[in-house]
């Protein structure tokens, strides 16, 4: 009997220890968070001062419903790439970001958009760059990666491609808006030399997205309009897998917004990855050094997110502002401006 209770004592003992252990594990171990997942609308010139409150509460809403339905497809266990493709679908959707509909006009006063996807457990991507009646890019380059054997498709080749494996095509007129006409017209009649005009007041405005699902999946994906007064066909860094978006389960998911040209010059997205990979370094270590040294140093303006296979998020910015949000299954953040303004 005295041996019973002994023994009887000595589980409950091994349990109590085994639970504590565990809770504090949970509660200190991010790889226990369901899953995780980040978007941005953009980073650029983003001040409270020059936001009224109607466009700061048509933002935070869109942000916030765009989260929740990510957040919902990922409580229903989906598929990393899934999330990505339905939540930058609905920003292409809205006039609010410069991707689809509410992209950015080239010097043409034409709209030429790019996009791409890349799924971490393959590493497969597909990209589209330079088209003009592709209703959804994003879709156009989720059908590059599934249904061709190629990367990357750019201009009259890959509207051809979407007709043949069928993803929506639209008269290229769907693309206007009288708010990104205007700002053509500002950027040419400041224009000077033959060199792409930046607007000192440039909001970017690119959407992006990156997920970490239940099963342990890192996806990522980007589309925009480019820059404004964009010339010569000119493609960014959006649709360049290592630039502008990148994804790798052993390391990390990246979606970039910003100057496009420098964050192809220092392939950004995979240097985040390789200084993981190569040289241990956390993902906090890894974007700060980018965004807030390299590309400082070099004077690349932008921003990204970034989610690890740990479920870690990470959204630097080295520009006044950037739409994002961000959720793990246990804490939501939606935010605009940076720490200079209130949020
Ligand atoms: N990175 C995009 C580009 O250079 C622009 C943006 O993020 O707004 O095309």
């Amino acid at each position: 009997m005295k041996n019973t209770l002994l023994t009887t004592c000595l589980l409950v003992l091994m349990w109590a220890c085994d639970s504590v252990d565990t809770a504090n594990e949970t509660k200190n171990r991010p790889s226990e968070v369901p899953y995780a997942i980040a978007i941005h609308g953009g980073a650029g010139t983003i001040l409270k001062a020059n936001m009224t409150a109607e466009m700061e509460a048509a933002y935070t809403q869109i942000l916030d419903s765009v989260l929740t339905t990510g957040e919902k497809m990922l409580e229903a266990d989906a598929d990393a790439v899934q999330v990505v493709i339905e939540v930058i679908k609905i920003m292409e959707n809205s006039p609010l970001f410069n991707a689809g509909k509410g992209a950015v006009f080239n010097t043409k006063g034409e709209n030429e958009l790019d996009a791409s996807i890349m799924i971490g457990e393959t590493q497969e991507a597909g990209a589209i760059g330079g088209v003009r009646n592709i209703k959804n890019p994003i879709e156009g380059a989720y059908a590059v990666m599934t249904k061709s054997e190629h990367v990357l498709l750019t201009g009259k080749g890959a509207e051809q491609f979407a007709v043949e494996v069928g993803v929506d095509t639209i008269d290229p007129s769907y693309f206007y808006t009288q708010r990104r006409y205007e700002s053509l017209q500002r950027a040419k009649a400041e224009e000077s030399g033959t060199s792409m005009y930046i607007n000192p007041d440039y909001k970017y405005g690119t959407v992006g997205c990156v997920v970490l699902d239940q099963s342990g999946n890192l996806a990522a994906g980007t589309s925009t309009g480019g820059m404004t007064n964009k010339k010569y066909n000119r493609i960014g860094d959006s649709p360049i897998i290592g630039a502008g978006t990148y994804a790798d389960n052993n390391t990390v998911a990246i979606s970039c917004t910003g100057h496009g040209e420098y964050f192809i010059r220092y392939a950004v997205a995979h240097d985040i990855a390789a200084r993981m990979e190569y040289g241990n370094a956390s993902l906090k270590e890894a974007c700060s050094d980018l965004v807030n040294g390299k590309l400082v140093e070099k004077g690349g303006s932008g921003g990204l997110i970034a989610v690890d296979k740990d479920g870690n998020i990470e959204m630097p910015f080295n520009t006044e502002g950037m739409y994002r949000a961000s959720s793990n299954g246990v804490n939501r953040f939606i935010g605009i401006y940076g720490n200079k303004d209130a949020e």
